[in-house]
């Protein structure tokens, strides 16, 4: 299975909701944090996010920034959690301290290896929620370690109004 094909991700609250909250406590304490999101296909060509899943991690500070890493085994349980749910692991969340952008490390070692999956990197430890959403950077995942930004890809996201 793949999501080559897919080029409308619908987000919903409840899913972007949880992961906000999620990253801005984390930065509270000076950490980036990490979620993933489970979705469904719809139709060849429509994904729709449905769950929000916070693996168990640990965030580093080191002298050349900061990362986190989740281990394999909850990689594992993630990935199980998805499946007993009939998802699959369609996307990734990650915060910066600052800008938002793709580092290298981001490249290489994602939490989703789907192909067609989505990577969306959250500026200022999502201090700001959504009103700094014109700095949030999106991906999607077009070859073995290469991530194309989503716009290039053709990729429509759909998110639901606040509070609606
Ligand atoms: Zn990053």
């Amino acid at each position: 299975m793949n999501l080559n094909r897919v080029c409308d991700l619908r987000i919903p609250n409840t899913v972007l909701d949880p992961t906000l909250d999620f990253l801005r406590a984390a930065g509270q304490g000076g950490y980036e944090g990490f979620v993933v999101w489970g979705g469904r296909l719809l139709d060849d060509t429509t994904l729709a996010f449905t769950s929000c899943y916070v693996p168990k991690q640990t965030a580093h500070k080191t002298a050349s920034g900061l990362l986190v890493t989740v281990d394999g085994e909850a990689l594992f349980n993630m990935n199980r959690a998805f499946y007993n749910q009939g998802e699959v692991a369609a996307g990734q969340v990650h915060s910066h301290p600052t800008d938002a952008y793709h580092s290298e490390t981001d490249d290489h070692f994602p939490l989703v290896t789907l192909a067609g999956a989505l990577s969306l990197v959250i500026p200022d430890f999502a201090t700001h929620g959504r009103e700094a959403i014109d700095r949030w950077a999106w991906y999607r995942l077009v070859g073995e370690g290469v991530w194309a930004p989503a716009a290039v890809t053709g990729t429509r996201i759909h998110l639901e109004s606040q509070g609606g």
